[in-house]
């Protein structure tokens, strides 16, 4: 009889280092979804967009509102996301009183003709530190297959090259798929190219419009991982995984592995070498941030989450304190805690520096304290509880928790 790996078998992990700041009381970065409404059709997007705005949307005064009891965690990262936060129209007003506050400022707004060089340039004399981008495919072919909207590919090359006449820091952010494993030499090629200080590489979560078969494979994710961390090297850029926290495990296996061969010295760290680039805009990045543990998602309606990916509402803004359900709410509070992870995410020596996607893993399973379904690692403890039957091999682990197995979801997910 086996027992699944879980914090009651095995001895108290240590407790996590935290370096720079303690992600139980205040976030890094807080990312609010501004509207639903936006002109593309993403076949994966996370936020299921559609034309129109939601009647209930927070209004320009309960958005201040959260600005300003987000600048009470202190200056952390701010990013208007959506749907295209361009849709919304005091969205400059926002982007000001953000920027007045204090807040470091990024925004992710849709490749459409809403973003003119004029709007660009009210955003950054609104106070906008940084601008992003999403580039899916290094060609327009590619790319715009999955944006379903043709031009996409051009119109994102132009807003970034307006940002970068007028001085505005830039980002691409790319969501990795099925669509665009076998591109992705394309993509560092283009990348290189950009005058870009950051790109963010997004693993796909199959929520919102994307389906588990969406997803690319754990071994793809691996070679993608050694594909960024060989650019990493080079790249007059910085790089980062989003929900692929098993980045981090692959960067320390490659700094351990050229350490033995000699080469320790030789590179920079992947995981720091790169602020250089990303603080000139004062963006900068952080350790370990994960779900709900150095990250805070904020939906349309105002509804209080650890991620986009991970769409389960701890409270609301127009009723309930977010620094109190940040650092109460039994979800966050869970979330924070690694000793509680289950299966090989559990037992593995990586837990500190990684701990897996908890939106994947509630995605696939409905526990985000679930083992991340998509890594290829087999931490040794693991292996040796296998052998000695107190733990399920990987794949029949797995196969006895995904979605309509049986699995039973642990929290219900937001109101749409
Ligand atoms: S097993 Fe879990 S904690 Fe370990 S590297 Fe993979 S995802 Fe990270």
């Amino acid at each position: 009889m086996t027992r699944p790996a879980t914090s009651k078998n095995r001895s108290p992990p240590r407790r996590r280092a935290r370096a720079a700041r303690d992600f139980d009381q205040a976030p890094y970065v807080v990312i609010w979804e501004t509207t639903q409404a936006c002109d593309l059709a993403c076949r994966h997007c996370r936020a299921e967009a559609v034309p129109y705005r939601h009647p209930a949307e927070l209004s320009t005064d309960e958005a201040k509102r959260m600005l300003d009891a987000i600048r009470r965690f202190g200056p952390v990262v701010f990013v208007f996301s959506g749907g295209d936060a361009l849709k919304r129209p005091d969205i400059v007003e926002l982007v000001e009183h953000a920027a007045r506050l204090g807040l470091r400022v990024a925004m992710t707004p849709a490749a459409t003709p809403l973003a003119t060089p004029e709007m660009v340039a009210r955003l950054k004399a609104a106070g906008l530190a940084r601008l992003a981008v999403s580039l899916d495919g290094s060609t327009p072919a590619i790319h715009d297959e999955f944006r379903r909207v043709p031009g996409s590919f051009e119109r994102a090359v132009a807003i970034l090259r307006d940002a970068q006449a007028i001085g505005l820091s830039t980002q691409v952010n790319t969501a990795i798929g099925r669509h665009n494993v076998a591109d992705i030499d394309g993509l560092c090629t283009l990348m290189a190219g950009l005058g870009i200080v950051f790109w963010e590489v997004f693993f796909l979560v199959p929520v919102g419009r994307a389906r588990p078969e969406d997803v690319a494979s754990a071994e793809e994710f691996e070679a993608i991982f050694h594909k960024l961390y060989d650019l990493s090297r080079t790249a007059p850029f910085d790089i980062k995984a989003t929900a692929a926290p098993h980045y981090a495990r692959v960067v320390l296996q490659r700094k351990v592995a050229e350490r033995r061969d000699g080469r320790r010295g030789a590179v920079p760290d992947p995981l720091t070498g790169g602020v250089a680039f990303s603080m000139q805009d004062g963006i900068g990045r952080a350790r370990s941030v994960n779900d709900g543990d150095g990250f805070l998602f904020i939906g349309h309606t105002g509804e209080i989450m650890p991620s986009g990916f991970l769409p389960v509402s701890a409270g609301n803004v127009r009723s309930a304190d977010l620094a109190q359900v940040y650092r109460q709410a039994p979800l966050f509070r869970v979330l924070r805690d690694r000793s509680l992870l289950k299966g090989k995410c559990g037992v593995c020596e990586y837990l500190d520096v990684c701990g897996g996607s908890r939106a994947r893993a509630w995605a696939v399973t409905g526990d985000p304290l679930e083992a991340e379904p998509f890594c290829a690692h087999v931490p040794a403890r693991y292996r040796r509880m296998v052998e000695r039957g107190e733990a399920e091999p990987v794949e029949e682990y797995f196969r006895r928790r995904i979605r309509g197995s049986g699995a039973l979801p642990v929290f219900q997910q937001a109101p749409g």
